[in-house]
């Protein structure tokens, strides 16, 4: 498709849009009396407005039946998370029983990792990429700490060559063959939060289960941004928080994904709770622990109702729409973003006013390198109705999200970017 830089042709866009109506189905702040153009929905996604409807409904059974809430309620609480697993596995592509909702995110992934990174003498090394999210990085120093090591030891990272923006996949496979033997295990980010680029999943997956490693992945850029098949993958295990592209509020639980073949065993190693065994017998309050045979024998609490609320109201929505159709029109959106952007920097006609570091291999998010402008220009867009968000030292995320974002709005975003450089 030839795209245009103009208002009638983005307003074309959204005539044809067949999602275009799911926009009103979410709450946006409000600048200078005016809704903004929200490009933050990796970092928080926007409030659903049936998410209000859920929540209330949880608070009413709690004022209404109290204890009774349990079994009683309308969607009784005992059992409440079981409604995320069927919707959830769709986004992620696995099997219902393979996916349950619990705890956050790093938590999951420790608690995971008790599981899957079950280090020896000859197999202890962790593989990861350079620069992984902060949290990922401590999460591994520290499981390599409290397994004896020393983190120097164990975390081999791959590295972007020099000069370039994103990773090779073949750097990421050679990396895994050569540690080879004391490849423990292999956990990245599916997709990086910094310069938005998909990895291989499928490839390195194969790769590292060829040496005998453990994979799982770090989806919390990934879960309802882009097409994922863990279960076809063969993926061994992966977890995502809510908040970011699923739209579950500020710090909301996180799902975790756990291939079939480790489900119903005892034989795995795991941290376990009451929740974990089978609900058959739960409630005999037996001594031994009987997992419960998918994904939930890794619960170990009861689940906190009040956060899977807003999570089950966006999931329903998932649902509605499916993944191909909000991936279809984010690959359009997308590429009309990065059309606008090269349109604004050709007819600024300064080369080098900014550059796009995200690679093709991409979800909706878009990095953009500065060359000039720095934090002030990101300052402006905020005072005129634009939210992005800043990362040191001189880039700005855009990520059109096809929930809630609209073609009308890329071209808006443009004028506003040239003003504010002419401006600045
Ligand atoms: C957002 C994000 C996190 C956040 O972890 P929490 O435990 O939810 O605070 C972790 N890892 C990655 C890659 C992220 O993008």
């Amino acid at each position: 498709m030839e795209f245009k830089n103009t208002s009638e042709f983005a307003k074309s866009l959204d005539a044809k849009d067949k999602l275009a109506a799911y926009k009103n189905e979410f709450i946006f702040p409000v600048i200078n009396q005016k809704e903004v153009i929200y490009f933050t929905g990796n970092s928080l996604g926007l409030q659903p407005k049936r998410s209000q409807k859920f929540v209330n409904d949880v608070m009413n059974d709690w004022g209404g039946l109290a204890v009774e809430g349990h079994f009683k309620a309308e969607k009784p609480w005992w059992d409440y998370h079981e409604r995320l697993a069927a919707p959830l596995a769709k986004v992620v592509g696995a099997k219902p029983e393979e996916v349950t909702v619990m705890n956050t995110l790093t938590v999951n992934l420790h608690l995971l990792m008790v599981s899957f990174y079950r280090p020896t003498k000859k197999r202890y090394k962790i593989i990861c990429e350079e620069k992984a999210f902060p949290s990922d990085q401590y999460m591994l120093a520290s499981q390599a700490r409290f397994h004896g090591f020393d983190p120097k030891d164990v975390i081999v990272e791959v590295k972007k060559r020099a000069g370039e923006h994103s990773w090779r996949t073949e750097d990421v496979v050679k990396t895994i063959e050569e540690v080879g033997d004391e490849l423990a295990l292999v956990l990245i980010g599916g997709v990086n939060y910094y310069n938005g680029q998909v990895f291989d999943m499928q490839k390195i997956t194969e790769a590292g289960k060829k040496q005998g490693a453990f994979v799982g992945w770090d989806l919390a850029h990934a879960a309802g941004n882009i097409k994922l098949e863990l279960h076809n993958w063969n993926v061994d295990f992966a977890a995502w928080c809510s908040y970011k592209y699923m739209n579950s509020g500020p710090g909301n639980a996180s799902g975790i994904y756990v291939n079939e073949q480790y489900l119903g065993r005892k034989d795995i190693p795991r941290f376990e709770g009451w929740w974990g065994t089978k609900k058959e017998t739960r409630f005999l309050m037996e001594p031994e622990f009987d997992p419960m045979s998918n994904a939930e024998a890794w619960q170990i609490s009861n689940a906190p109702v009040m956060a899977m609320a807003p999570y089950l109201a966006s999931l329903s929505l998932f649902d509605e729409v499916d993944m191909d159709a909000l991936i279809d029109k984010s690959k359009l959106l997308t590429a009309y973003l990065e059309f606008i952007l090269e349109a604004i920097d050709a007819e600024l006609g300064t080369s080098n006013t900014f550059e796009i570091i995200t690679p093709k291999d991409r979800g909706c998010q878009l990095s953009v390198f500065l060359h000039g402008q720095g934090k002030a220009l990101f300052d402006y867009l905020m005072e005129n109705g634009v939210i992005t968000d800043w990362r040191e030292p001189n880039v700005i995320r855009l990520a059109p999200t096809p929930f809630y974002n609209s073609f009308e709005e890329m071209y808006r975003f443009g004028q506003i970017l040239k003003q504010g450089i002419l401006g600045n």
